[in-house]
C-alpha cells in the first residue's frame, strides 16, 4: 500500500474507533459500512486531508458534509434494514446516501442544488453504488412516486415538521429530522405506528444547514 493510502487508512480506522465506537454506536453493520466507505472521496480536494476529522466540512454551495458521528447516529436512529426503501432529503456530498445504500434495499435522495445533485450522483456511480437514485428537487415535497418509505432521513433543518414527509412514511416507518431555526435545532425521531399514530421523541441538539424553501 502506498504511504499516502496507508495514512488515510489509519485516519479512517481512528475515526471509527474514537468518534463512532467510543461514543456508543455499536451496531456491527453500521460500523462495518462506515469502515468500508471512503469518506475522503466524497469531499472536494481542498478539504480532502480533513475528511476523517471530527467535524462537518464545507462542500460548496452553502452545504456541508455532516460530522462522521452525526451520520452514524442518524443511521442508527433510522435503523435501515436490508428490505427497506429509504428516502434522504439533502444528498449533499452523497456520503450519508452511500452509507444508507449499503444497509437498505433502495435509497432515493432529493437534493435542491443542481450542482450537488450532479456531483453526488457522479461520485456514487463511480464508486459503484447501484441501488441509489439521486434527483434534483425540493425535499419538502418528498418523492411521491416512490412512496411509501420505511425510513426518511433529512440532513438539512426545516423550521417545522414537513407534512409531505410524514404522509410518505409507511406504517412502522421512521423519520429522522433536525427541526429548528438557523443552526439551533433538535434531532427528532418520528415513528408512524399502525393506524397512523405518530410517536415523537427528541434525541439531542444539533446544528445542520437550514433547509431551503423551494425556489430559493
Ligand atoms: N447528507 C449530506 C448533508 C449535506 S448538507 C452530507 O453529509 O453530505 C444539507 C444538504 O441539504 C445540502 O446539500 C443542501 O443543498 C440540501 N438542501 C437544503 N434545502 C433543501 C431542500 N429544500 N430540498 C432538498 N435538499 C435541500
Amino acid at each position: 500500500m502506498p504511504v499516502a493510502d496507508d495514512r488515510v487508512a489509519r485516519q479512517h480506522e481512528r475515526m471509527v474507533a474514537n468518534q463512532i465506537e467510543n461514543r456508543g454506536i455499536r451496531h456491527p453493520d453500521i460500523l462495518r459500512v462506515i469502515r468500508s466507505t471512503p469518506r475522503h472521496l466524497f469531499v472536494p480536494a481542498n478539504v480532502r486531508s480533513k475528511a476523517y476529522e471530527d467535524r462537518p466540512l464545507p462542500i460548496g454551495y452553502g452545504a456541508t458534509i455532516s460530522q462522521p458521528y452525526i451520520v452514524a447516529l442518524m443511521t442508527e436512529l433510522l435503523a435501515p434494514a436490508k428490505k427497506h426503501r429509504v428516502l434522504e432529503i439533502g444528498a449533499g456530498s452523497g456520503y450519508q446516501t452511500a452509507i444508507l445504500g449499503q444497509l437498505a434495499a433502495e435509497v432515493y435522495t432529493v437534493e435542491i442544488s443542481p450542482e450537488l445533485a450532479r456531483s453526488a450522483a457522479k461520485t456514487l456511480r463511480e464508486l459503484g453504488y447501484t441501488n441509489i437514485t439521486v434527483r434534483q428537487g425540493d425535499g419538502y415535497q418528498g418523492w411521491l412516486e416512490r412512496a411509501p418509505f420505511d425510513g426518511i432521513v433529512v440532513t438539512a433543518a426545516p423550521p417545522e415538521l414537513p407534512e409531505a414527509l410524514i404522509a410518505q412514511l409507511s406504517e412502522g416507518g421512521r423519520l429522522v429530522v433536525p427541526i429548528g431555526s438557523m443552526w439551533n435545532q433538535e434531532l427528532i425521531v418520528i415513528e408512524k405506528q399502525a393506524g397512523g399514530t405518530l410517536k415523537r421523541r427528541s434525541v439531542c441538539p444539533v446544528s445542520f444547514v437550514p433547509m431551503k424553501p423551494a425556489g430559493k
